[in-house]
């Protein structure tokens, strides 16, 4: 794997494709700096190296230009950031985007103009990827949120840098951190999977039993499953359509050895909200009226001594419905108990949206061993599949 350490850009143009796609309020301030902190170890690792670096990204879904979604918004948090002056230059092809780049001096810094004002970028256009690669000497992919994606800037543009392409320290984090989830991973391996339903996860849970030791289904997944083995869900979220996929799954894990975690009780709430009445019930016994919104005390005593009996740890999906404080408790305490995990050794990664999310709001972020940036990136390789961003970089 080609990273950053294997170039010295002493000299050099690095042409940086970044995740800056960060959330601006009313007046454009950025509220949120984490994408722009998780490429500065790669920027400030060409600067050290007396390179220049010309970094491209998307904001937002413009069509066609438009000013609110303009990166001139962000040059000075930017700044802010990096700890340097940070050029911008108004377009991110053609004659102005090609004068700011020639004008670079090593150490500098240049942000282009969003990619997207170009519809060639995300239809993948090889013209328009060429006059990108036009601008720099090195081609270095740091932005694992849009990797799932054949654009210009991300796949396409790889191919006029036959040699000189490498990933950034983000990205490379990312890959190496599912590796050591689903390649090089130290057992027991324990998936928890949780989230809303069974047919978004069922690849990702089909990919994955070959790779661990242990399942833990949580979530409204929870009652596909229980129904399909003959219990009553009440109102529960329920896909009876995917009940024979459930009993497959079973059938699967068993065949493969993989030990299968449900939810023995549940918090029952008599409506979809946070001030609903609420009971303690056994899972197969939910009555009509009640549905269950999160895991209950005996599941989660069962799953803490699954997790912490394991080495390495995958978390994609919540418990409940967190969003609502009345459903967050086994969320929060499954987070909790991935974290004193973590904190007794074993490698922790959280990844593929919501759990992300939910990590985040509990506080939980710095006792995770590695939690991913990219949502719809991390499953589709949690899915087993080979993401366009990075197979052109390792081709
Ligand atoms: P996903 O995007 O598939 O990971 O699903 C995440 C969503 O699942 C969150 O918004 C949760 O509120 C929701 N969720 C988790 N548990 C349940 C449940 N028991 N019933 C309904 N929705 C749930």
């Amino acid at each position: 794997m080609k990273t950053l350490f294997d170039f010295n850009f002493k000299n050099k143009k690095a042409l940086v494709r970044v995740d800056f796609n960060v959330p601006l309020d009313e007046n454009f301030n950025v509220t949120d700096v984490n994408r722009i902190e998780g490429a500065k170890p790669t920027i400030d690792k060409i600067l050290a190296d007396g390179g220049s670096v010309i970094l491209m990204s998307h904001l937002g879904r413009p069509k066609g230009v438009e000013e609110k979604y303009s990166l001139k918004h962000i040059v000075s948090k930017t700044e802010e950031v990096l700890g340097v002056q940070v050029k911008f230059a108004s377009d991110c092809i053609g004659s102005v985007a090609e004068q700011a780049a020639a004008d670079l001096k090593p150490g500098e810094v240049l942000l282009l103009e969003n990619l997207r004002f170009y519809k060639e970028e995300e239809a993948g256009d090889v013209d328009f990827s060429k006059k990108l690669a036009s601008l720099g000497n090195i081609y270095v992919n740091d932005a694992f949120g849009t990797a799932h994606r054949a654009h210009a800037s991300t796949t396409i543009i790889a191919q006029f840098f036959p040699k000189d392409k490498c990933f950034g320290t983000l990205l490379a984090k990312e890959i190496e951190s599912l590796n050591k989830v689903l390649k090089d991973s130290e057992k027991p391996v324990t998936a928890i999977l949780g989230g809303s339903k069974v047919s978004s996860k069922i690849t990702v849970i089909e990919n994955i039993l070959d790779k661990v030791d242990h399942m833990i289904i949580g979530g409204g997944m929870t009652f596909t499953f229980v129904k399909a083995l003959g219990g009553k869900v009440g109102d529960s979220i329920c896909e009876d359509d995917k009940m024979q996929m459930a009993l497959d799954i079973l059938h699967l894990a068993k065949e493969k050895n993989v030990h299968i975690h449900i939810p023995v009780d549940v918090v029952a709430a008599d409506a979809f909200s946070n001030d609903a009445n609420t009971k303690i019930v056994d899972v197969r016994e939910i009555p009509d009226g009640w549905q269950g919104l999160d895991a209950g005390p005996k599941s989660l005593e069962n799953f803490k001594e699954v997790i912490m009996n394991s080495k390495t740890i995958l978390w994609n999906g919540p418990l409940g419905v967190f969003e609502m404080e009345s459903f967050a408790k086994g969320t929060i305490t499954l987070g909790n108990y991935i974290a004193e995990a973590t904190a007794n050794g074993a490698f922790s990664l959280v990844g593929g949206g919501d759990s992300v999310a939910a990590v985040k709001q509990f506080g939980l972020e710095p006792k995770m061993s590695y939690v991913s940036t990219g949502g719809g990136a991390m499953l589709e390789m949690l899915e087993g599949r080979t993401l366009p961003g990075i197979a052109a970089i390792l081709s």
